[in-house]
């Protein structure tokens, strides 16, 4: 066994999800489960999700939404697809059950054109303020001025999404709820969802009907930060291949990256970018072995990376080194390598072995 392996750990999951219920009160979670479930596997955390008792889920891609309908079967589970009615998606929407978010005027009117003589259920993004999806103030008055242009949908759910929820002190987050509140207020009826994960820990006003937790699900703090109601869910883990003395003044790697100041004992681990490894670990990144954190030791290459192990006994072919997870917090993995929770999870790649746990 010679792989990196990702361990997905569904009871964990699980407790992020009541963590995460306990802090909505009577709010609805429904999770957000996009880019086949933030890397990890759609079916499997909806499987798990749908157990805990989640009804609703969100992805962004109409195949993500086709993927998700088909492997929840016959369970009678609520799909919105972020992207929306796009041009040609209506008869694969309107086939798999899924709910369109609808992000501008022509989306409204194509989907209501699909409609024909039924009714077709939808949900609206109106924007706040962060310029992606959705309606612009203004449009949402023109909406509301010909409301036949909704004529044949039943409008479920209008959702704004939060561009600054993980900075808590930014006053961004205010001017938008304040936004939601007057968009929302034109279009009564509808449910109203805003928050995601980070949201979530803004407090009661940001709750509303319903909130669309990802990342701390996942095992991500909603400030980028470990927090101490989330648990890890996913683990990286690879094997040391071999160990060797590097002699003082001899270098490590591609490029030369790191050269010994004095004799070291480095483990070379059988994990790269080719795993999900960001090369950009180097120079800040950290590895955890035999109960305490080692430096990686010069550039991490496509099948390759080395820790420092000096003063370490326990290293040995075939012992496990965790590159981020259950010792090593994600975020804190993320932080040393310039970049997020979100994409070391969406990043790692089909080469590491998938190991589900707690099933
Ligand atoms: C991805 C996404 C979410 C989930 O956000 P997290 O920060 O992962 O909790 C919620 N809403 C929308 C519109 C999204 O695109």
């Amino acid at each position: 066994m010679t792989e990196a392996r990702l361990i997905l750990d569904l009871d964990a999951l699980a407790a992020n999800y009541w963590a995460l219920r306990k802090r909505a009160g009577d709010t609805e979670l429904a999770p957000a489960v996009k880019a086949d479930g933030y890397g990890l596997g759609a079916p499997e955390i909806a499987d798990r999700l749908w157990l805990e008792g989640a009804r609703s889920f969100y992805v962004a891609r109409l195949s993500e939404g086709v993927a998700l309908r088909r492997a929840l079967g016959d369970r009678d589970a609520t799909i919105y697809v972020l992207d929306g009615a796009t041009p040609g998606s209506g008869d694969t929407l309107e086939g798999a059950g899924l709910i369109p978010v609808l992000n501008s005027l022509p989306q409204i009117e194509a989907w209501n054109a699909q409609a024909r003589a039924g009714r077709l259920k939808a949900a609206l993004h109106v924007d706040t303020g962060m310029n992606r999806l959705g309606l612009r103030p203004e449009e949402v008055k023109v909406l509301v001025g010909a409301t036949d242009r909704l004529r044949r949908l039943d409008l479920d759910l209008v959702i704004s999404h939060l561009a600054c929820a993980d900075t808590p002190d930014s006053p961004m987050s205010a001017h938008q709820l304040a936004r939601f509140e007057e968009a929302t207020a034109l279009l009564p009826g509808a449910r109203r969802s805003l928050a995601n994960s980070a949201g979530l820990f803004l407090g009661e006003a940001y709750r509303f009907d319903q909130a669309r937790p990802g990342i701390s699900l996942y095992g991500g703090g909603p400030e980028g930060v470990p927090h101490p109601e989330i648990c890890a869910v996913a683990t990286v883990e690879a094997p040391i291949l071999q160990v060797r003395v590097v002699p003082r003044g001899e270098s490590v790697g591609y490029g030369a990256g790191w050269t010994a100041p004095d004799t070291t004992r480095v483990a070379i681990v059988a994990a790269g970018y080719a795993d999900g490894v960001p090369r950009a670990s180097h120079p800040n990144g950290q590895a955890w072995f035999d109960g305490a954190r080692r430096r990686l030791l010069g550039r991490v290459s496509m099948d390759l990376l080395a820790i420092d192990i000096t003063d370490c006994d326990a290293a040995r072919p075939g012992a496990m080194v965790e590159l981020f997870g259950r010792n090593l917090p994600i975020d804190e993995a993320a932080t040393a390598a310039g970049t997020s929770a979100y994409e070391l999870l969406t990043r790692i790649a089909p080469r590491a072995r998938r190991v589900v746990v707690g099933r």
